[in-house]
């Protein structure tokens, strides 16, 4: 049997180039080998967590995010596509895992802490974004997957995860699978930075290159990053540890040696920033001009893109109501000699 690969994107915006290395190319490079059964799902039900008062944003995007997979070469021949608002199963399975799970071990993810700052949250957090991660145990374990490819942002939730199918399968028995992620192995592109030179490149933050910026946005927000703030005179030494535009060309350039001879004359001094810059514009855009031909193909045909997310979903549900089965049986919730949820 193949293994079964489930991952995710929260439709509240466009994917950019931190998902991208992140976590697309290795979805496709999975795809590829035909060795996994793989699941893709546009994760609106989590996207409305923090953003329950402007819905129109997560409906806007919906689609968006499938498309942006599609468009880095995501086969919906080999991958099962979904919308997770369409698998109500899921909510049944979160429910269930809400009962294995204290208040203070939600408080204390490393992540959600994290989100909260960032969100102005502080003060008064919605339930349901607290609760992510239990929503999240419920997405994973409903399709028995045993590989989840993340960013790097992403592994305290899949640790507690881990947590909630163990206390599961203590309490009512091995009926859980328990999940595995795996983040890049460039470091650079487990947590891409954001061009403002902040820890990580995010569709909350404002501060991103999208998958869909088209040629002339994708130069302006290159030649307008953040690099060595004392990198002032050409001839000045510079550093490349903190600064987007080497952390994007190690993440991004397939050319190593040139990228190390750019390193070096940058850490010694007498490169400028906009050679570099130029160099990284050239290599971004090299990435992206087959994106965006596929991509114009599904802007084309919405009809092609609903009708591959309506088959998935299907699908999907199927996949999912069997381990709900198997998730009742085995808490007990089975009263009746006939099966009244179908
Ligand atoms: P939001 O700000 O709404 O949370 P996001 O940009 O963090 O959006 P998600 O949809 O939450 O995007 O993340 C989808 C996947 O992409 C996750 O696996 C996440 O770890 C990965 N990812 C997101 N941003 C980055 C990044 N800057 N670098 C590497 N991986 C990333
Ligand atoms: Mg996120």
């Amino acid at each position: 049997m193949k293994e079964i690969v489930l991952t995710g994107d929260r439709p509240t915006g466009k994917l950019h180039l931190g998902h991208l290395v992140g976590s697309l190319i290795t979805r496709k490079e999975m795809q590829d080998t035909d060795k996994y059964e793989m699941y893709i799902f546009s994760a609106d039900m989590q996207g409305l967590t923090d953003n329950a008062k402007n819905p129109a944003k997560i409906k806007e995007h919906v689609f968006e995010v499938i498309k942006d997979n599609l468009s880095i070469g995501i086969n919906p021949e080999k991958v099962t596509i979904f919308v997770q608002s369409g698998v109500p199963e899921l909510t049944e399975l979160t429910t269930y895992y809400m009962n294995l799970v204290s208040l203070s071990r939600l408080k204390r993810n490393p992540t959600i802490k994290e989100e909260i700052k960032q969100r102005g949250f502080e003060e008064s957090i919605p339930v349901g974004f607290l609760t992510y991660p239990i929503s999240q145990a419920a997405d994973i374990t409903a399709f028995d997957a045993s590989i989840v490819p993340v960013g790097e942002d992403q592994i305290p939730i899949l640790e507690q995860v881990c947590e909630i199918v163990d206390t599961f399968n203590s309490i009512y028995g091995e009926t859980l699978t328990r999940p595995k992620y795996i983040v890049p192995e460039n470091k650079s592109s487990r947590r891409l930075p954001g061009t403002d030179g902040k820890a990580k490149m995010s569709k909350s933050a404002g501060n991103c290159i999208y998958l869909t910026d088209d040629t002339e946005t994708v130069r302006k927000k290159i030649m307008g990053m953040y690099t060595d703030p004392n990198h002032i005179k050409i001839e000045d030494p510079g550093n490349t540890e903190n600064n987007p535009v080497f952390i994007y060309l190690d993440a991004f350039c397939k050319d190593r040696e040139k990228y190390e001879e750019l390193k070096t004359h940058y850490e010694k001094g007498g490169l400028g920033d906009k050679v570099v810059k130029e160099y990284l514009f050239e290599v971004i855009e090299e990435t992206l001009t087959p994106i965006r031909e596929k991509r114009a193909y599904y802007d084309e045909h919405p009809e092609i893109v609903e009708k591959i997310v309506i088959e998935g979903t299907a699908k999907a549900r199927k996949k999912a109501s069997e381990v709900l089965k198997r998730v009742r049986k085995n808490i007990g919730v089975e009263y009746f000699s006939q099966n009244l949820h179908d």
